[in-house]
């Protein structure tokens, strides 16, 4: 039996010490590999598993691919499995909970969580900085200076460096456990090693949150549920931290920023930041004396705290500047906020200037302008969709909110409309939450006039003219109409859209407007798009037309799970594409599957299984199949013996050609090497591969003459060497 040898120190997770986390790493992947990791190691597993959490997690690199982290993770569950005395709260193992949780039993706080008191200009800042520098005798402060989250509040009890307890914000003074529901946040660490700062029990505080792009992913979901959509990132953080079943929270894809230490522990004395304390000798670090100090600590234990975007300014001038900075940029940011929030740095300080009963003295927040705005419904439109559900949009007078001018916002569907009460004419309250979509928050029925009129639904598709048609116990009324122009525009809309074929080049924009000059008239056409007569269209260089061009041949190779999904199957999302794409060997073997056989696929429930079964026994369907197969489309499995070498790429030639977008280069070409392949200068009928990048030109064009080699996106390019 192989031993590694890896001294796993308890308190010191090197986290920061890539060569040996890059050797432990591929020594364990061999191992895990062929199911033979020892025992002796289950301590190595566990830290090299929490080492490559926080480069995913925290610092947004991954250093390795999600298979290989599943695999190491699976060899861990199977030595646990093997010697159940072994396991331990904090190992990466058990975030995964089963079962469901009760009730969420109130607990009080160590310390309460006031909220604090707000500003909203300039003038404001001015005027509390002066109260703060009477109050302190001070000519000028140290102000740090950080975003302010907009999510829901949590606060994380450690003990031990091992995390005890996590509960919710509550009314300040008690909240919920929610123990078991924070463990699934794969940000939150199980233990951190607090004891290096001799600190024995710490209470911080922080915030959950959904980023804006798995928010607009989450509610996509729901949509394609017929199940009403969140309002905003907030709500949709708050709603996931108090479900009832664990597992349901870890799919939400949470994330916990953690920004303020309220209270620990040093040799079992308790303090409150800022008193001065004593150290014993065994502590590698003091605790820190500033704010900005407990970030830095935060985040070198491993937590998401904001050292990033953290600044430290003396006096109150810099912090404005900085404030207005942020909001300028806040549209920017991949999560939502809605203000900043300044301390005085010092802790000492802070506690010299202690509380008032509503809110600390030593620190504010600055909110950004409300995004909110009251407008008047002027009419509701209807609009088909891929799936031919029929959405109400109110068309509303232009008003602007958060710096874009909004006057079209979605009602979704009928029974929206009746909760919230809206009438043609009504006075509404909109909000727009960053780049997320604009949503009516409620009517003003108090400043009626009596003229505003009833929404009427439409009893006819608004496009084909079709009567329309409600399934029992949807909320959403359809056309049933496969042919009607408006789904067919919306199904090549998603065909070519990023997460399926991902035809960059050919957006909504010209999918409508070849649709409409008769160019394009369905999925299949976009293969034989007349490519020639496309010089009179304005806008439509050559430049643009070869990238277009070459963006569909490269589309033609996409892996089978990328197809499945851009056929836009109901209920059939990217996970169950993938499961699908793993199935059969080529996507027509669908046709033969009963629906029971359906029922047994990973994930697929009896209403995702008819929704399959029915696609594949529409002969449409398959005649358009057919057509993308004869037209050179993959319709089969990327099997692995289709990858030479069976991942490696010994004695396979590659050529790149364009501008990659995800690397440089000679890294592709270095991963190239690395993997046994080689890299030709040219064209020949001796290359097996060409890759292709933005603005490939002249290398294309001679490729697709040679029908052995094979073009690839950089997509699959990747897929194909992670493999
Ligand atoms: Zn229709």
């Amino acid at each position: 039996m192989a031993i590694l040898h890896f001294t796993v120190s308890k308190y010191a997770p090197r986290m920061n010490n890539l060569r040996y986390y890059t050797e432990l790493t591929s020594s364990l992947s061999r191992l895990a590999a062929e199911g033979k990791v020892p025992f002796a190691e289950i301590d190595a597993l566990r830290d090299v598993l929490r080492f490559h959490e926080h480069r995913y997690q925290i610092l947004n690199d991954p250093l390795i691919a999600d298979v290989e982290y599943d695999q190491l993770f699976k060899a861990l569950e199977k030595l646990e499995k093997e010697h159940p005395e072994s396991i331990r709260p904090d190992s990466p193992t058990q975030r995964v909970a089963t079962g469901l949780s009760k009730d969420f039993p109130t607990v009080a706080h160590l310390v309460p969580m006031l909220s604090l008191e707000n500003s909203y200009d300039a003038d404001d800042l001015l005027d509390w900085d002066r109260k703060a520098r009477e109050l302190t005798g001070l000519s000028e402060l140290a102000y740090c200076v950080e975003p302010k989250f907009d999510g829901a509040s949590i606060s994380l009890i450690y003990e031990g460096d091992l995390l005890t307890r996590g509960a919710t914000r509550g009314d300040g003074v008690q909240g919920d456990d929610i123990t078991v529901n924070i463990r699934q946040i794969r940000s939150v660490p199980l233990r951190a090693s607090f004891s290096r700062y001799g600190i024995n029990q710490i209470e911080i505080r922080g915030e959950v949150l959904i980023n804006k792009s798995n928010f607009a992913k989450y509610n996509a979901q729901l949509a394609e549920s017929n199940l009403p959509p969140m309002a905003n990132p907030r709500n949709a953080a708050a709603g996931s931290l108090r479900m009832k079943d664990p597992k349901e929270v870890s799919k939400r894809n949470l994330e916990a920023f953690l920004y303020h230490v309220s209270y620990y522990t040093i040799v079992g004395e308790a303090i409150t930041p800022g008193a001065a304390v004593g150290l014993p000798e065994s502590t590698v670090h003091d605790a820190p004396h500033t704010h900005s100090g407990m970030l830095d600590m935060l985040w070198d234990l491993g937590f998401r705290s904001p050292k990033q975007e953290r600044r430290v300014f003396n006096g109150i001038a810099e912090v404005i500047k900085y404030c207005h900075e942020f909001e300028e940029n806040r549209d920017n940011l991949p999560y939502e906020i809605d203000g900043m929030v300044i301390k005085v740095d010092d802790l000492g300080l802070q506690d010299k200037m202690g509380m008032t009963t509503h809110h600390p003295r030593w620190a504010i927040a600055y909110k950004f302008k409300a995004r909110q705005a009251t407008s008047k419904l002027r009419k509701v439109e209807f609009q088909v969709g891929r799936t031919g559900s029929i959405t109400p949009v109110a068309k509303i007078d232009p008003v602007p909110i958060g710096g874009v001018t909004v006057s079209s916002v979605s009602l979704f569907n009928e029974e929206v409309v009746r909760d919230k009460d809206l009438k043609i004419g009504d006075t509404v309250l909109v909000e727009r939450a960053g780049d997320v979509i604009p949503y009516i928050v409620r009517s003003q029925p108090e400043v009626r006039t009596g003229e505003e009129e009833d929404i009427i639904f439409p009893t006819h598709c608004p496009v084909c003219s079709d009567a329309l048609f409600k399934p029992e116990g949807e909320a959403v009324w359809r056309c049933i109409n496969i042919n009607c122009p408006a789904q067919v525009v919306e199904r090549i809309i998603h065909f070519v859209s990023k997460d399926a074929m991902d035809i960059r080049s050919l957006g909504e924009a010209n999918v409508r407007r070849f649709y409409e000059a008769g160019w394009l008239k369905d999925v299949p056409g976009i293969y034989t798009l007349p490519f020639d007569q496309f010089s009179s269209l304005e806008g439509f260089g050559k430049k643009s037309i070869t990238n277009l061009q070459s963006a569909i041949e490269a589309s033609k190779t996409q892996p089978l799970h990328r197809l499945i999904f851009a056929l836009g199957i109901r209920y059939v999302g990217e996970t169950t594409a993938k499961t699908l794409a793993q199935t059969v060997d080529h996507i027509l073997d669908f046709t033969e599957w009963r629906l029971e056989q359906l029922l047994t696929l990973e994930d697929v429930g009896p209403k995702v299984a008819g929704s399959i079964y029915q696609f594949f026994h529409n002969e449409d369907n398959l005649h358009m199949l057919r057509e993308l197969e004869k037209l050179g489309l993959t319709l089969k499995r990327s099997q692995p013996e289709n990858i030479p070498g069976g991942g490696s790429l010994k004695d396979q030639s590659f050529l790149f050609t364009g501008t990659l977008s995800r690397m440089t280069r000679s890294e592709a070409e270095a991963l190239v090497e690395q993997q046994g392949g080689k890299i030709l200068g040219s064209v020949s009928s001796k290359l097996n591969f060409l890759v292709v990048g933005e603005d490939a030109g002249s290398k294309l064009e001679k490729a697709k003459k040679i029908t052995s080699i094979r073009i690839l996106t950089e997509d699959a390019f990747l897929d194909m060497v992670s493999k």
